[in-house]
């Protein structure tokens, strides 16, 4: 499943094609992804042109012209390639290394930069909508998401915040996109290895006993940001180096050091600990037992 690295990969991948770009014609191939598409779907993009593609947690934010917003999520196993009339492929595929095949391009934008965008979508969790920009604020997908992670309002203090009084561990609590939006699974996993914390411990302890943080809420911070900003990193390299290949883009390499490494040495120097696996909340959750406490 995307999370927010690969979802900022693909905004910055769209982007130069998108922005500044009309919708010369939209075709969508079924009436629904996730949810029905929406009455007019095509005709409220049709002749609009792209005034700026935005992020928020894991949704794309396409401003309109038109003062409407397009939103749009990857779901489970949602990607957009890109294919260009003039035979440029430097933009390629975005996200996901799954068989690609025609039957499930769901939604196809083609654009005034003779581009054609391709949203492909296998198992249909991902979704698209239209919302007028002024109700933004009252859209239901967004309303109660918690901040971005490497927006400058997110700090320890807001952190500490969130988890003053919660007894659910870190894991469950950085999950929860109230507290903080757009982490997913592997992550939080990583991050929680940054800072040296136990999956396990409980949420409050991050906090003194009057919501202020104390230095483990810090660690955190800096850890989610440095994990979140890495990934973003790898995917900008991955974008650079399919300028010069075959324009083809799935999934770009990470380098976890915990996640997925169960029975593996832990990568801290000097730890001497064995990457563990446990279940938290159905998800596994990767972790040393020795250096994370
Ligand atoms: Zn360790």
């Amino acid at each position: 499943m995307p999370e927010l690295p690969e979802v900022e990969t693909v905004r910055r991948g769209l982007a130069p094609v998108m922005e500044g770009a009309r919708f010369t014609k939209v075709e969508t191939r079924r009436g629904d992804l996730r949810w029905p598409l929406g009455k007019n779907f095509a005709h409220r993009l049709e002749g609009k042109t792209v005034t700026g593609l935005g992020r928020r947690a894991k949704y794309l934010l396409a401003d309109l012209s038109s003062g409407d917003v397009l939103l749009m999520h990857l779901g489970m196993s949602g990607s957009f390639h890109v294919f260009r009339h003039d035979g440029d492929k430097s933009l390629g595929r975005y996200y996901h290394q799954r068989a690609q095949h025609a039957a499930h391009d769901h939604v196809v934008f083609h654009m005034s930069s003779g581009a054609v965008v391709t949203f492909n979508d296998p198992r249909r969790f991902g979704s698209m909508k239209i919302v007028p920009r002024q109700k933004l604020d009252n859209e239901p997908l967004l309303k109660r998401l918690g901040p971005e992670p490497l927006g400058n309002e997110f700090d320890a203090a807001m952190l500490a915040r969130a988890c003053a009084g919660k007894k659910t561990s870190l894991k469950a609590a950085l999950s929860d996109q109230r507290v903080v939006a757009g982490l997913g699974n592997i992550y939080v996993c990583e991050a929680l290895y940054r800072a040296r914390l136990s999956p396990k411990r409980i949420a409050a302890t991050i906090a003194e006993r009057t919501g202020a943080p104390n230095e483990r809420a810090e660690r955190l911070v800096d850890g989610i940001k440095a994990v979140l900003n890495e990934a973003i990193e790898d995917g900008g390299s991955t974008l650079r180096d399919h300028k010069l290949t075959d324009g083809e883009l799935g999934m770009f390499q990470h380098h976890f050091r915990v996640y997925d490494r169960e029975g593996e040495k832990c990568r801290t120097p000097g730890c001497r600990g064995v990457v563990k696996r446990i279940v938290q909340n159905g998800r596994s959750t990767f972790y040393c037992p020795v250096c994370q406490k």
